[in-house]
């Protein structure tokens, strides 16, 4: 039986929780202090508190940090396989014993609701689990050359050295979908979380130290300087990968730097998803599909629907039942129960958001619910839903990052592909259609990395995840997720039977 807790206990709780993550820097195995013992603060967005105040590596920070990960690569390549997958599988089952300690941690730095929380501990935790069996099936072939005088090798080895950096919505899965294969491949790492949301990868780094992880394998450095100590990293001619995922400005600021070092990349970026609702759809699919793929994480994914695209003559049918949805969102802190819609980031998230909303109805947009920032302390905007968004609006071209439904019209197939095709992003899309004739031709005229058929999710640790065009380049997760770890050597022999 559980018992409800009062708000007391639930502030104590939050209290103990913040007070038991490390918040120094992970170099070498020891929590360190910055360069100067400089400090920044982690804020809660449902109520702007400061909840953490933590160390704020300098570039020399980095540097050192990369220093213990290249010191403890050559013997972290050299542990056999299995033991590296027992480790990652023991932070797993670590991660399951405290599932509850790690959802209130993202809740309370990130602001999302307790039982999507949750759901990221399953869904960041499988990484762990799916890399730790990938860790042993790492193969590679033998022959003979097609003259027959020699033998060719072909063996997979560790990349070496990576770096990671990370943004805030996700904060466990965006990091161990980079972390779990890396270790599983032999590789050793440093990783910069987003300095909004810091505290989930201090406490994750403490899992795989628990979990008997040696020193140096993994690093970690807490910032804001991130412009700076990722330069001084990247241009270190000792790191061999980097490994981004974030928005695509500054994706792209990062493979110039990558280029530099001729640095192996992977690169997660932004997205632009449509969400295509056919004449002949199941509506109610659609429209909690719809739900899935706009309201998880406050719209704040990489995987959001962001342009919904709708036949003509179920525009106005799709509108009103997902408007009926969308008003019954309870949005409030995320730690509340039944909060479906928590915070917005922070305030330059708001202000973007509301701005896109505001052009969008200057030019002729329908605001059919929602469409204003919430007045109440931390950064709320409401759930919202447009309908008649021209395809010139900002609010159509760009990655909207919020709560925010805009319904745009089609007349026919050509004219949807058309339409969803239209931008420099290819993460996901997502179709509803019973036609399965039609559901084949979509897709492969659809120009995304991912999609989902019928369905408004379709993150999974076993698919390789991964956008085409401006949404990156790479996959994580997946049998290819390890391979973003690993270089290919060959190896000529002499035919042993010739002298
Ligand atoms: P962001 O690009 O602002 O920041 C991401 C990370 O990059 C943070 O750790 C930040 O500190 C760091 N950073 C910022 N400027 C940097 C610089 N000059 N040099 C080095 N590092 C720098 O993105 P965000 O706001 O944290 O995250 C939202 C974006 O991430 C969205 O565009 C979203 O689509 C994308 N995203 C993509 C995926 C994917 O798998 N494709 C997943 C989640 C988020």
């Amino acid at each position: 039986m559980t018992t409800e807790l009062t708000s007391p206990q639930l502030a104590a709780r939050e209290a103990e929780l913040l007070a038991s993550i490390p918040h120094q820097l992970l170099i070498g195995g020891r929590w360190t202090d910055a360069d100067g013992q400089a400090a920044f603060d982690v804020r809660d967005p449902a109520t702007g508190a400061v909840i953490a105040t933590i160390a704020d590596a300098s570039p020399a920070d980095g540097v050192h940090a990369l220093d213990a990960a290249v010191a403890a690569q050559h013997a972290w390549a050299a542990t056999a396989p299995r033991t590296r997958g027992e480790i990652l599988r023991r932070t797993w089952e670590l991660l399951q014993e405290r599932t509850e300690e790690a959802a209130l941690l993202m809740t309370l730095e990130m602001g999302k609701p307790l039982a999507e929380a949750r759901g990221e501990v399953a869904y960041g935790g499988e990484f762990l689990r799916w890399f730790a069996e990938e860790a042993v099936r790492i193969t590679g072939r033998f022959g003979t050359n097609p003259e027959g005088t020699g033998r060719m090798l072909v063996a997979q080895r560790p990349v070496g050295p990576c770096y990671f950096i990370t943004p805030w919505n996700f904060p466990l899965a965006m990091a161990t979908r980079k972390i779990a294969p890396a270790l599983a491949a032999g590789c050793t790492a440093v990783i910069k979380p987003a300095e909004l949301t810091p505290l989930t990868t201090l406490f994750l780094a403490g899992l795989l130290r628990e979990a008997g992880l040696p020193d140096g394998v993994l690093n970690v450095v807490t910032t804001t300087q991130a412009g700076p100590v990722s330069d001084a990293i990247l241009a270190d001619p000792r790191l061999r990968k980097l490994s981004f995922t974030g928005s695509t400005p500054v994706g792209v600021k990062l493979l110039k730097s990558a280029a530099d070092n001729v640095l192996r990349t992977s690169m997660e970026l932004g997205g632009n998803a449509p969400f295509l609702v056919f004449e002949d759809a199941d509506l109610d699919a659609a429209v909690d599909g719809a739900i899935a793929a706009k309201f998880r994480n406050i719209g704040q994914a990489c995987t959001a629907a962001n342009r919904f695209l709708v036949h003509e003559s179920v525009a106005d049918e799709f509108a009103q039942r997902l408007t009926a949805r969308v008003t019954a969102l309870r949005v409030g802190r995320g730690t509340e129960s039944g909060v479906t819609i928590g915070p917005l980031i922070d305030g330059r998230a708001v202000a973007k958001v509301g701005a896109l909303v505001d052009d969008a109805v200057a030019g002729g947009a329908e605001l059919l619910t929602g469409g204003h920032v919430i007045d109440r302390p931390g950064t709320f905007f409401e759930p919202t839903v447009l309908t008649g968004v021209s395809v010139d609006s900002a609010i159509f071209r760009d990655e909207i990052f919020g709560p925010v439904v805009t319904i745009v019209p089609f007349s026919d197939e050509a004219d949807a592909v058309t339409k969803a095709n239209s931008t420099q992003y290819g993460l996901v899309s997502y179709a509803y259609t019973q036609d399965l004739r039609r559901g084949q031709r979509l897709i492969e005229s659809l120009d995304t990395g991912m999609m989902g058929l019928n369905v408004g999710v379709v993150s999974n640790a076993a698919a390789p995840f991964g956008g085409v065009k401006h949404s990156g380049i790479g996959r994580e997760g997946g049998a290819e997720g390890i391979h973003e770890y690993l270089e290919t050597k060959y190896v000529l022999t002499p035919d042993p039977f010739q002298s």
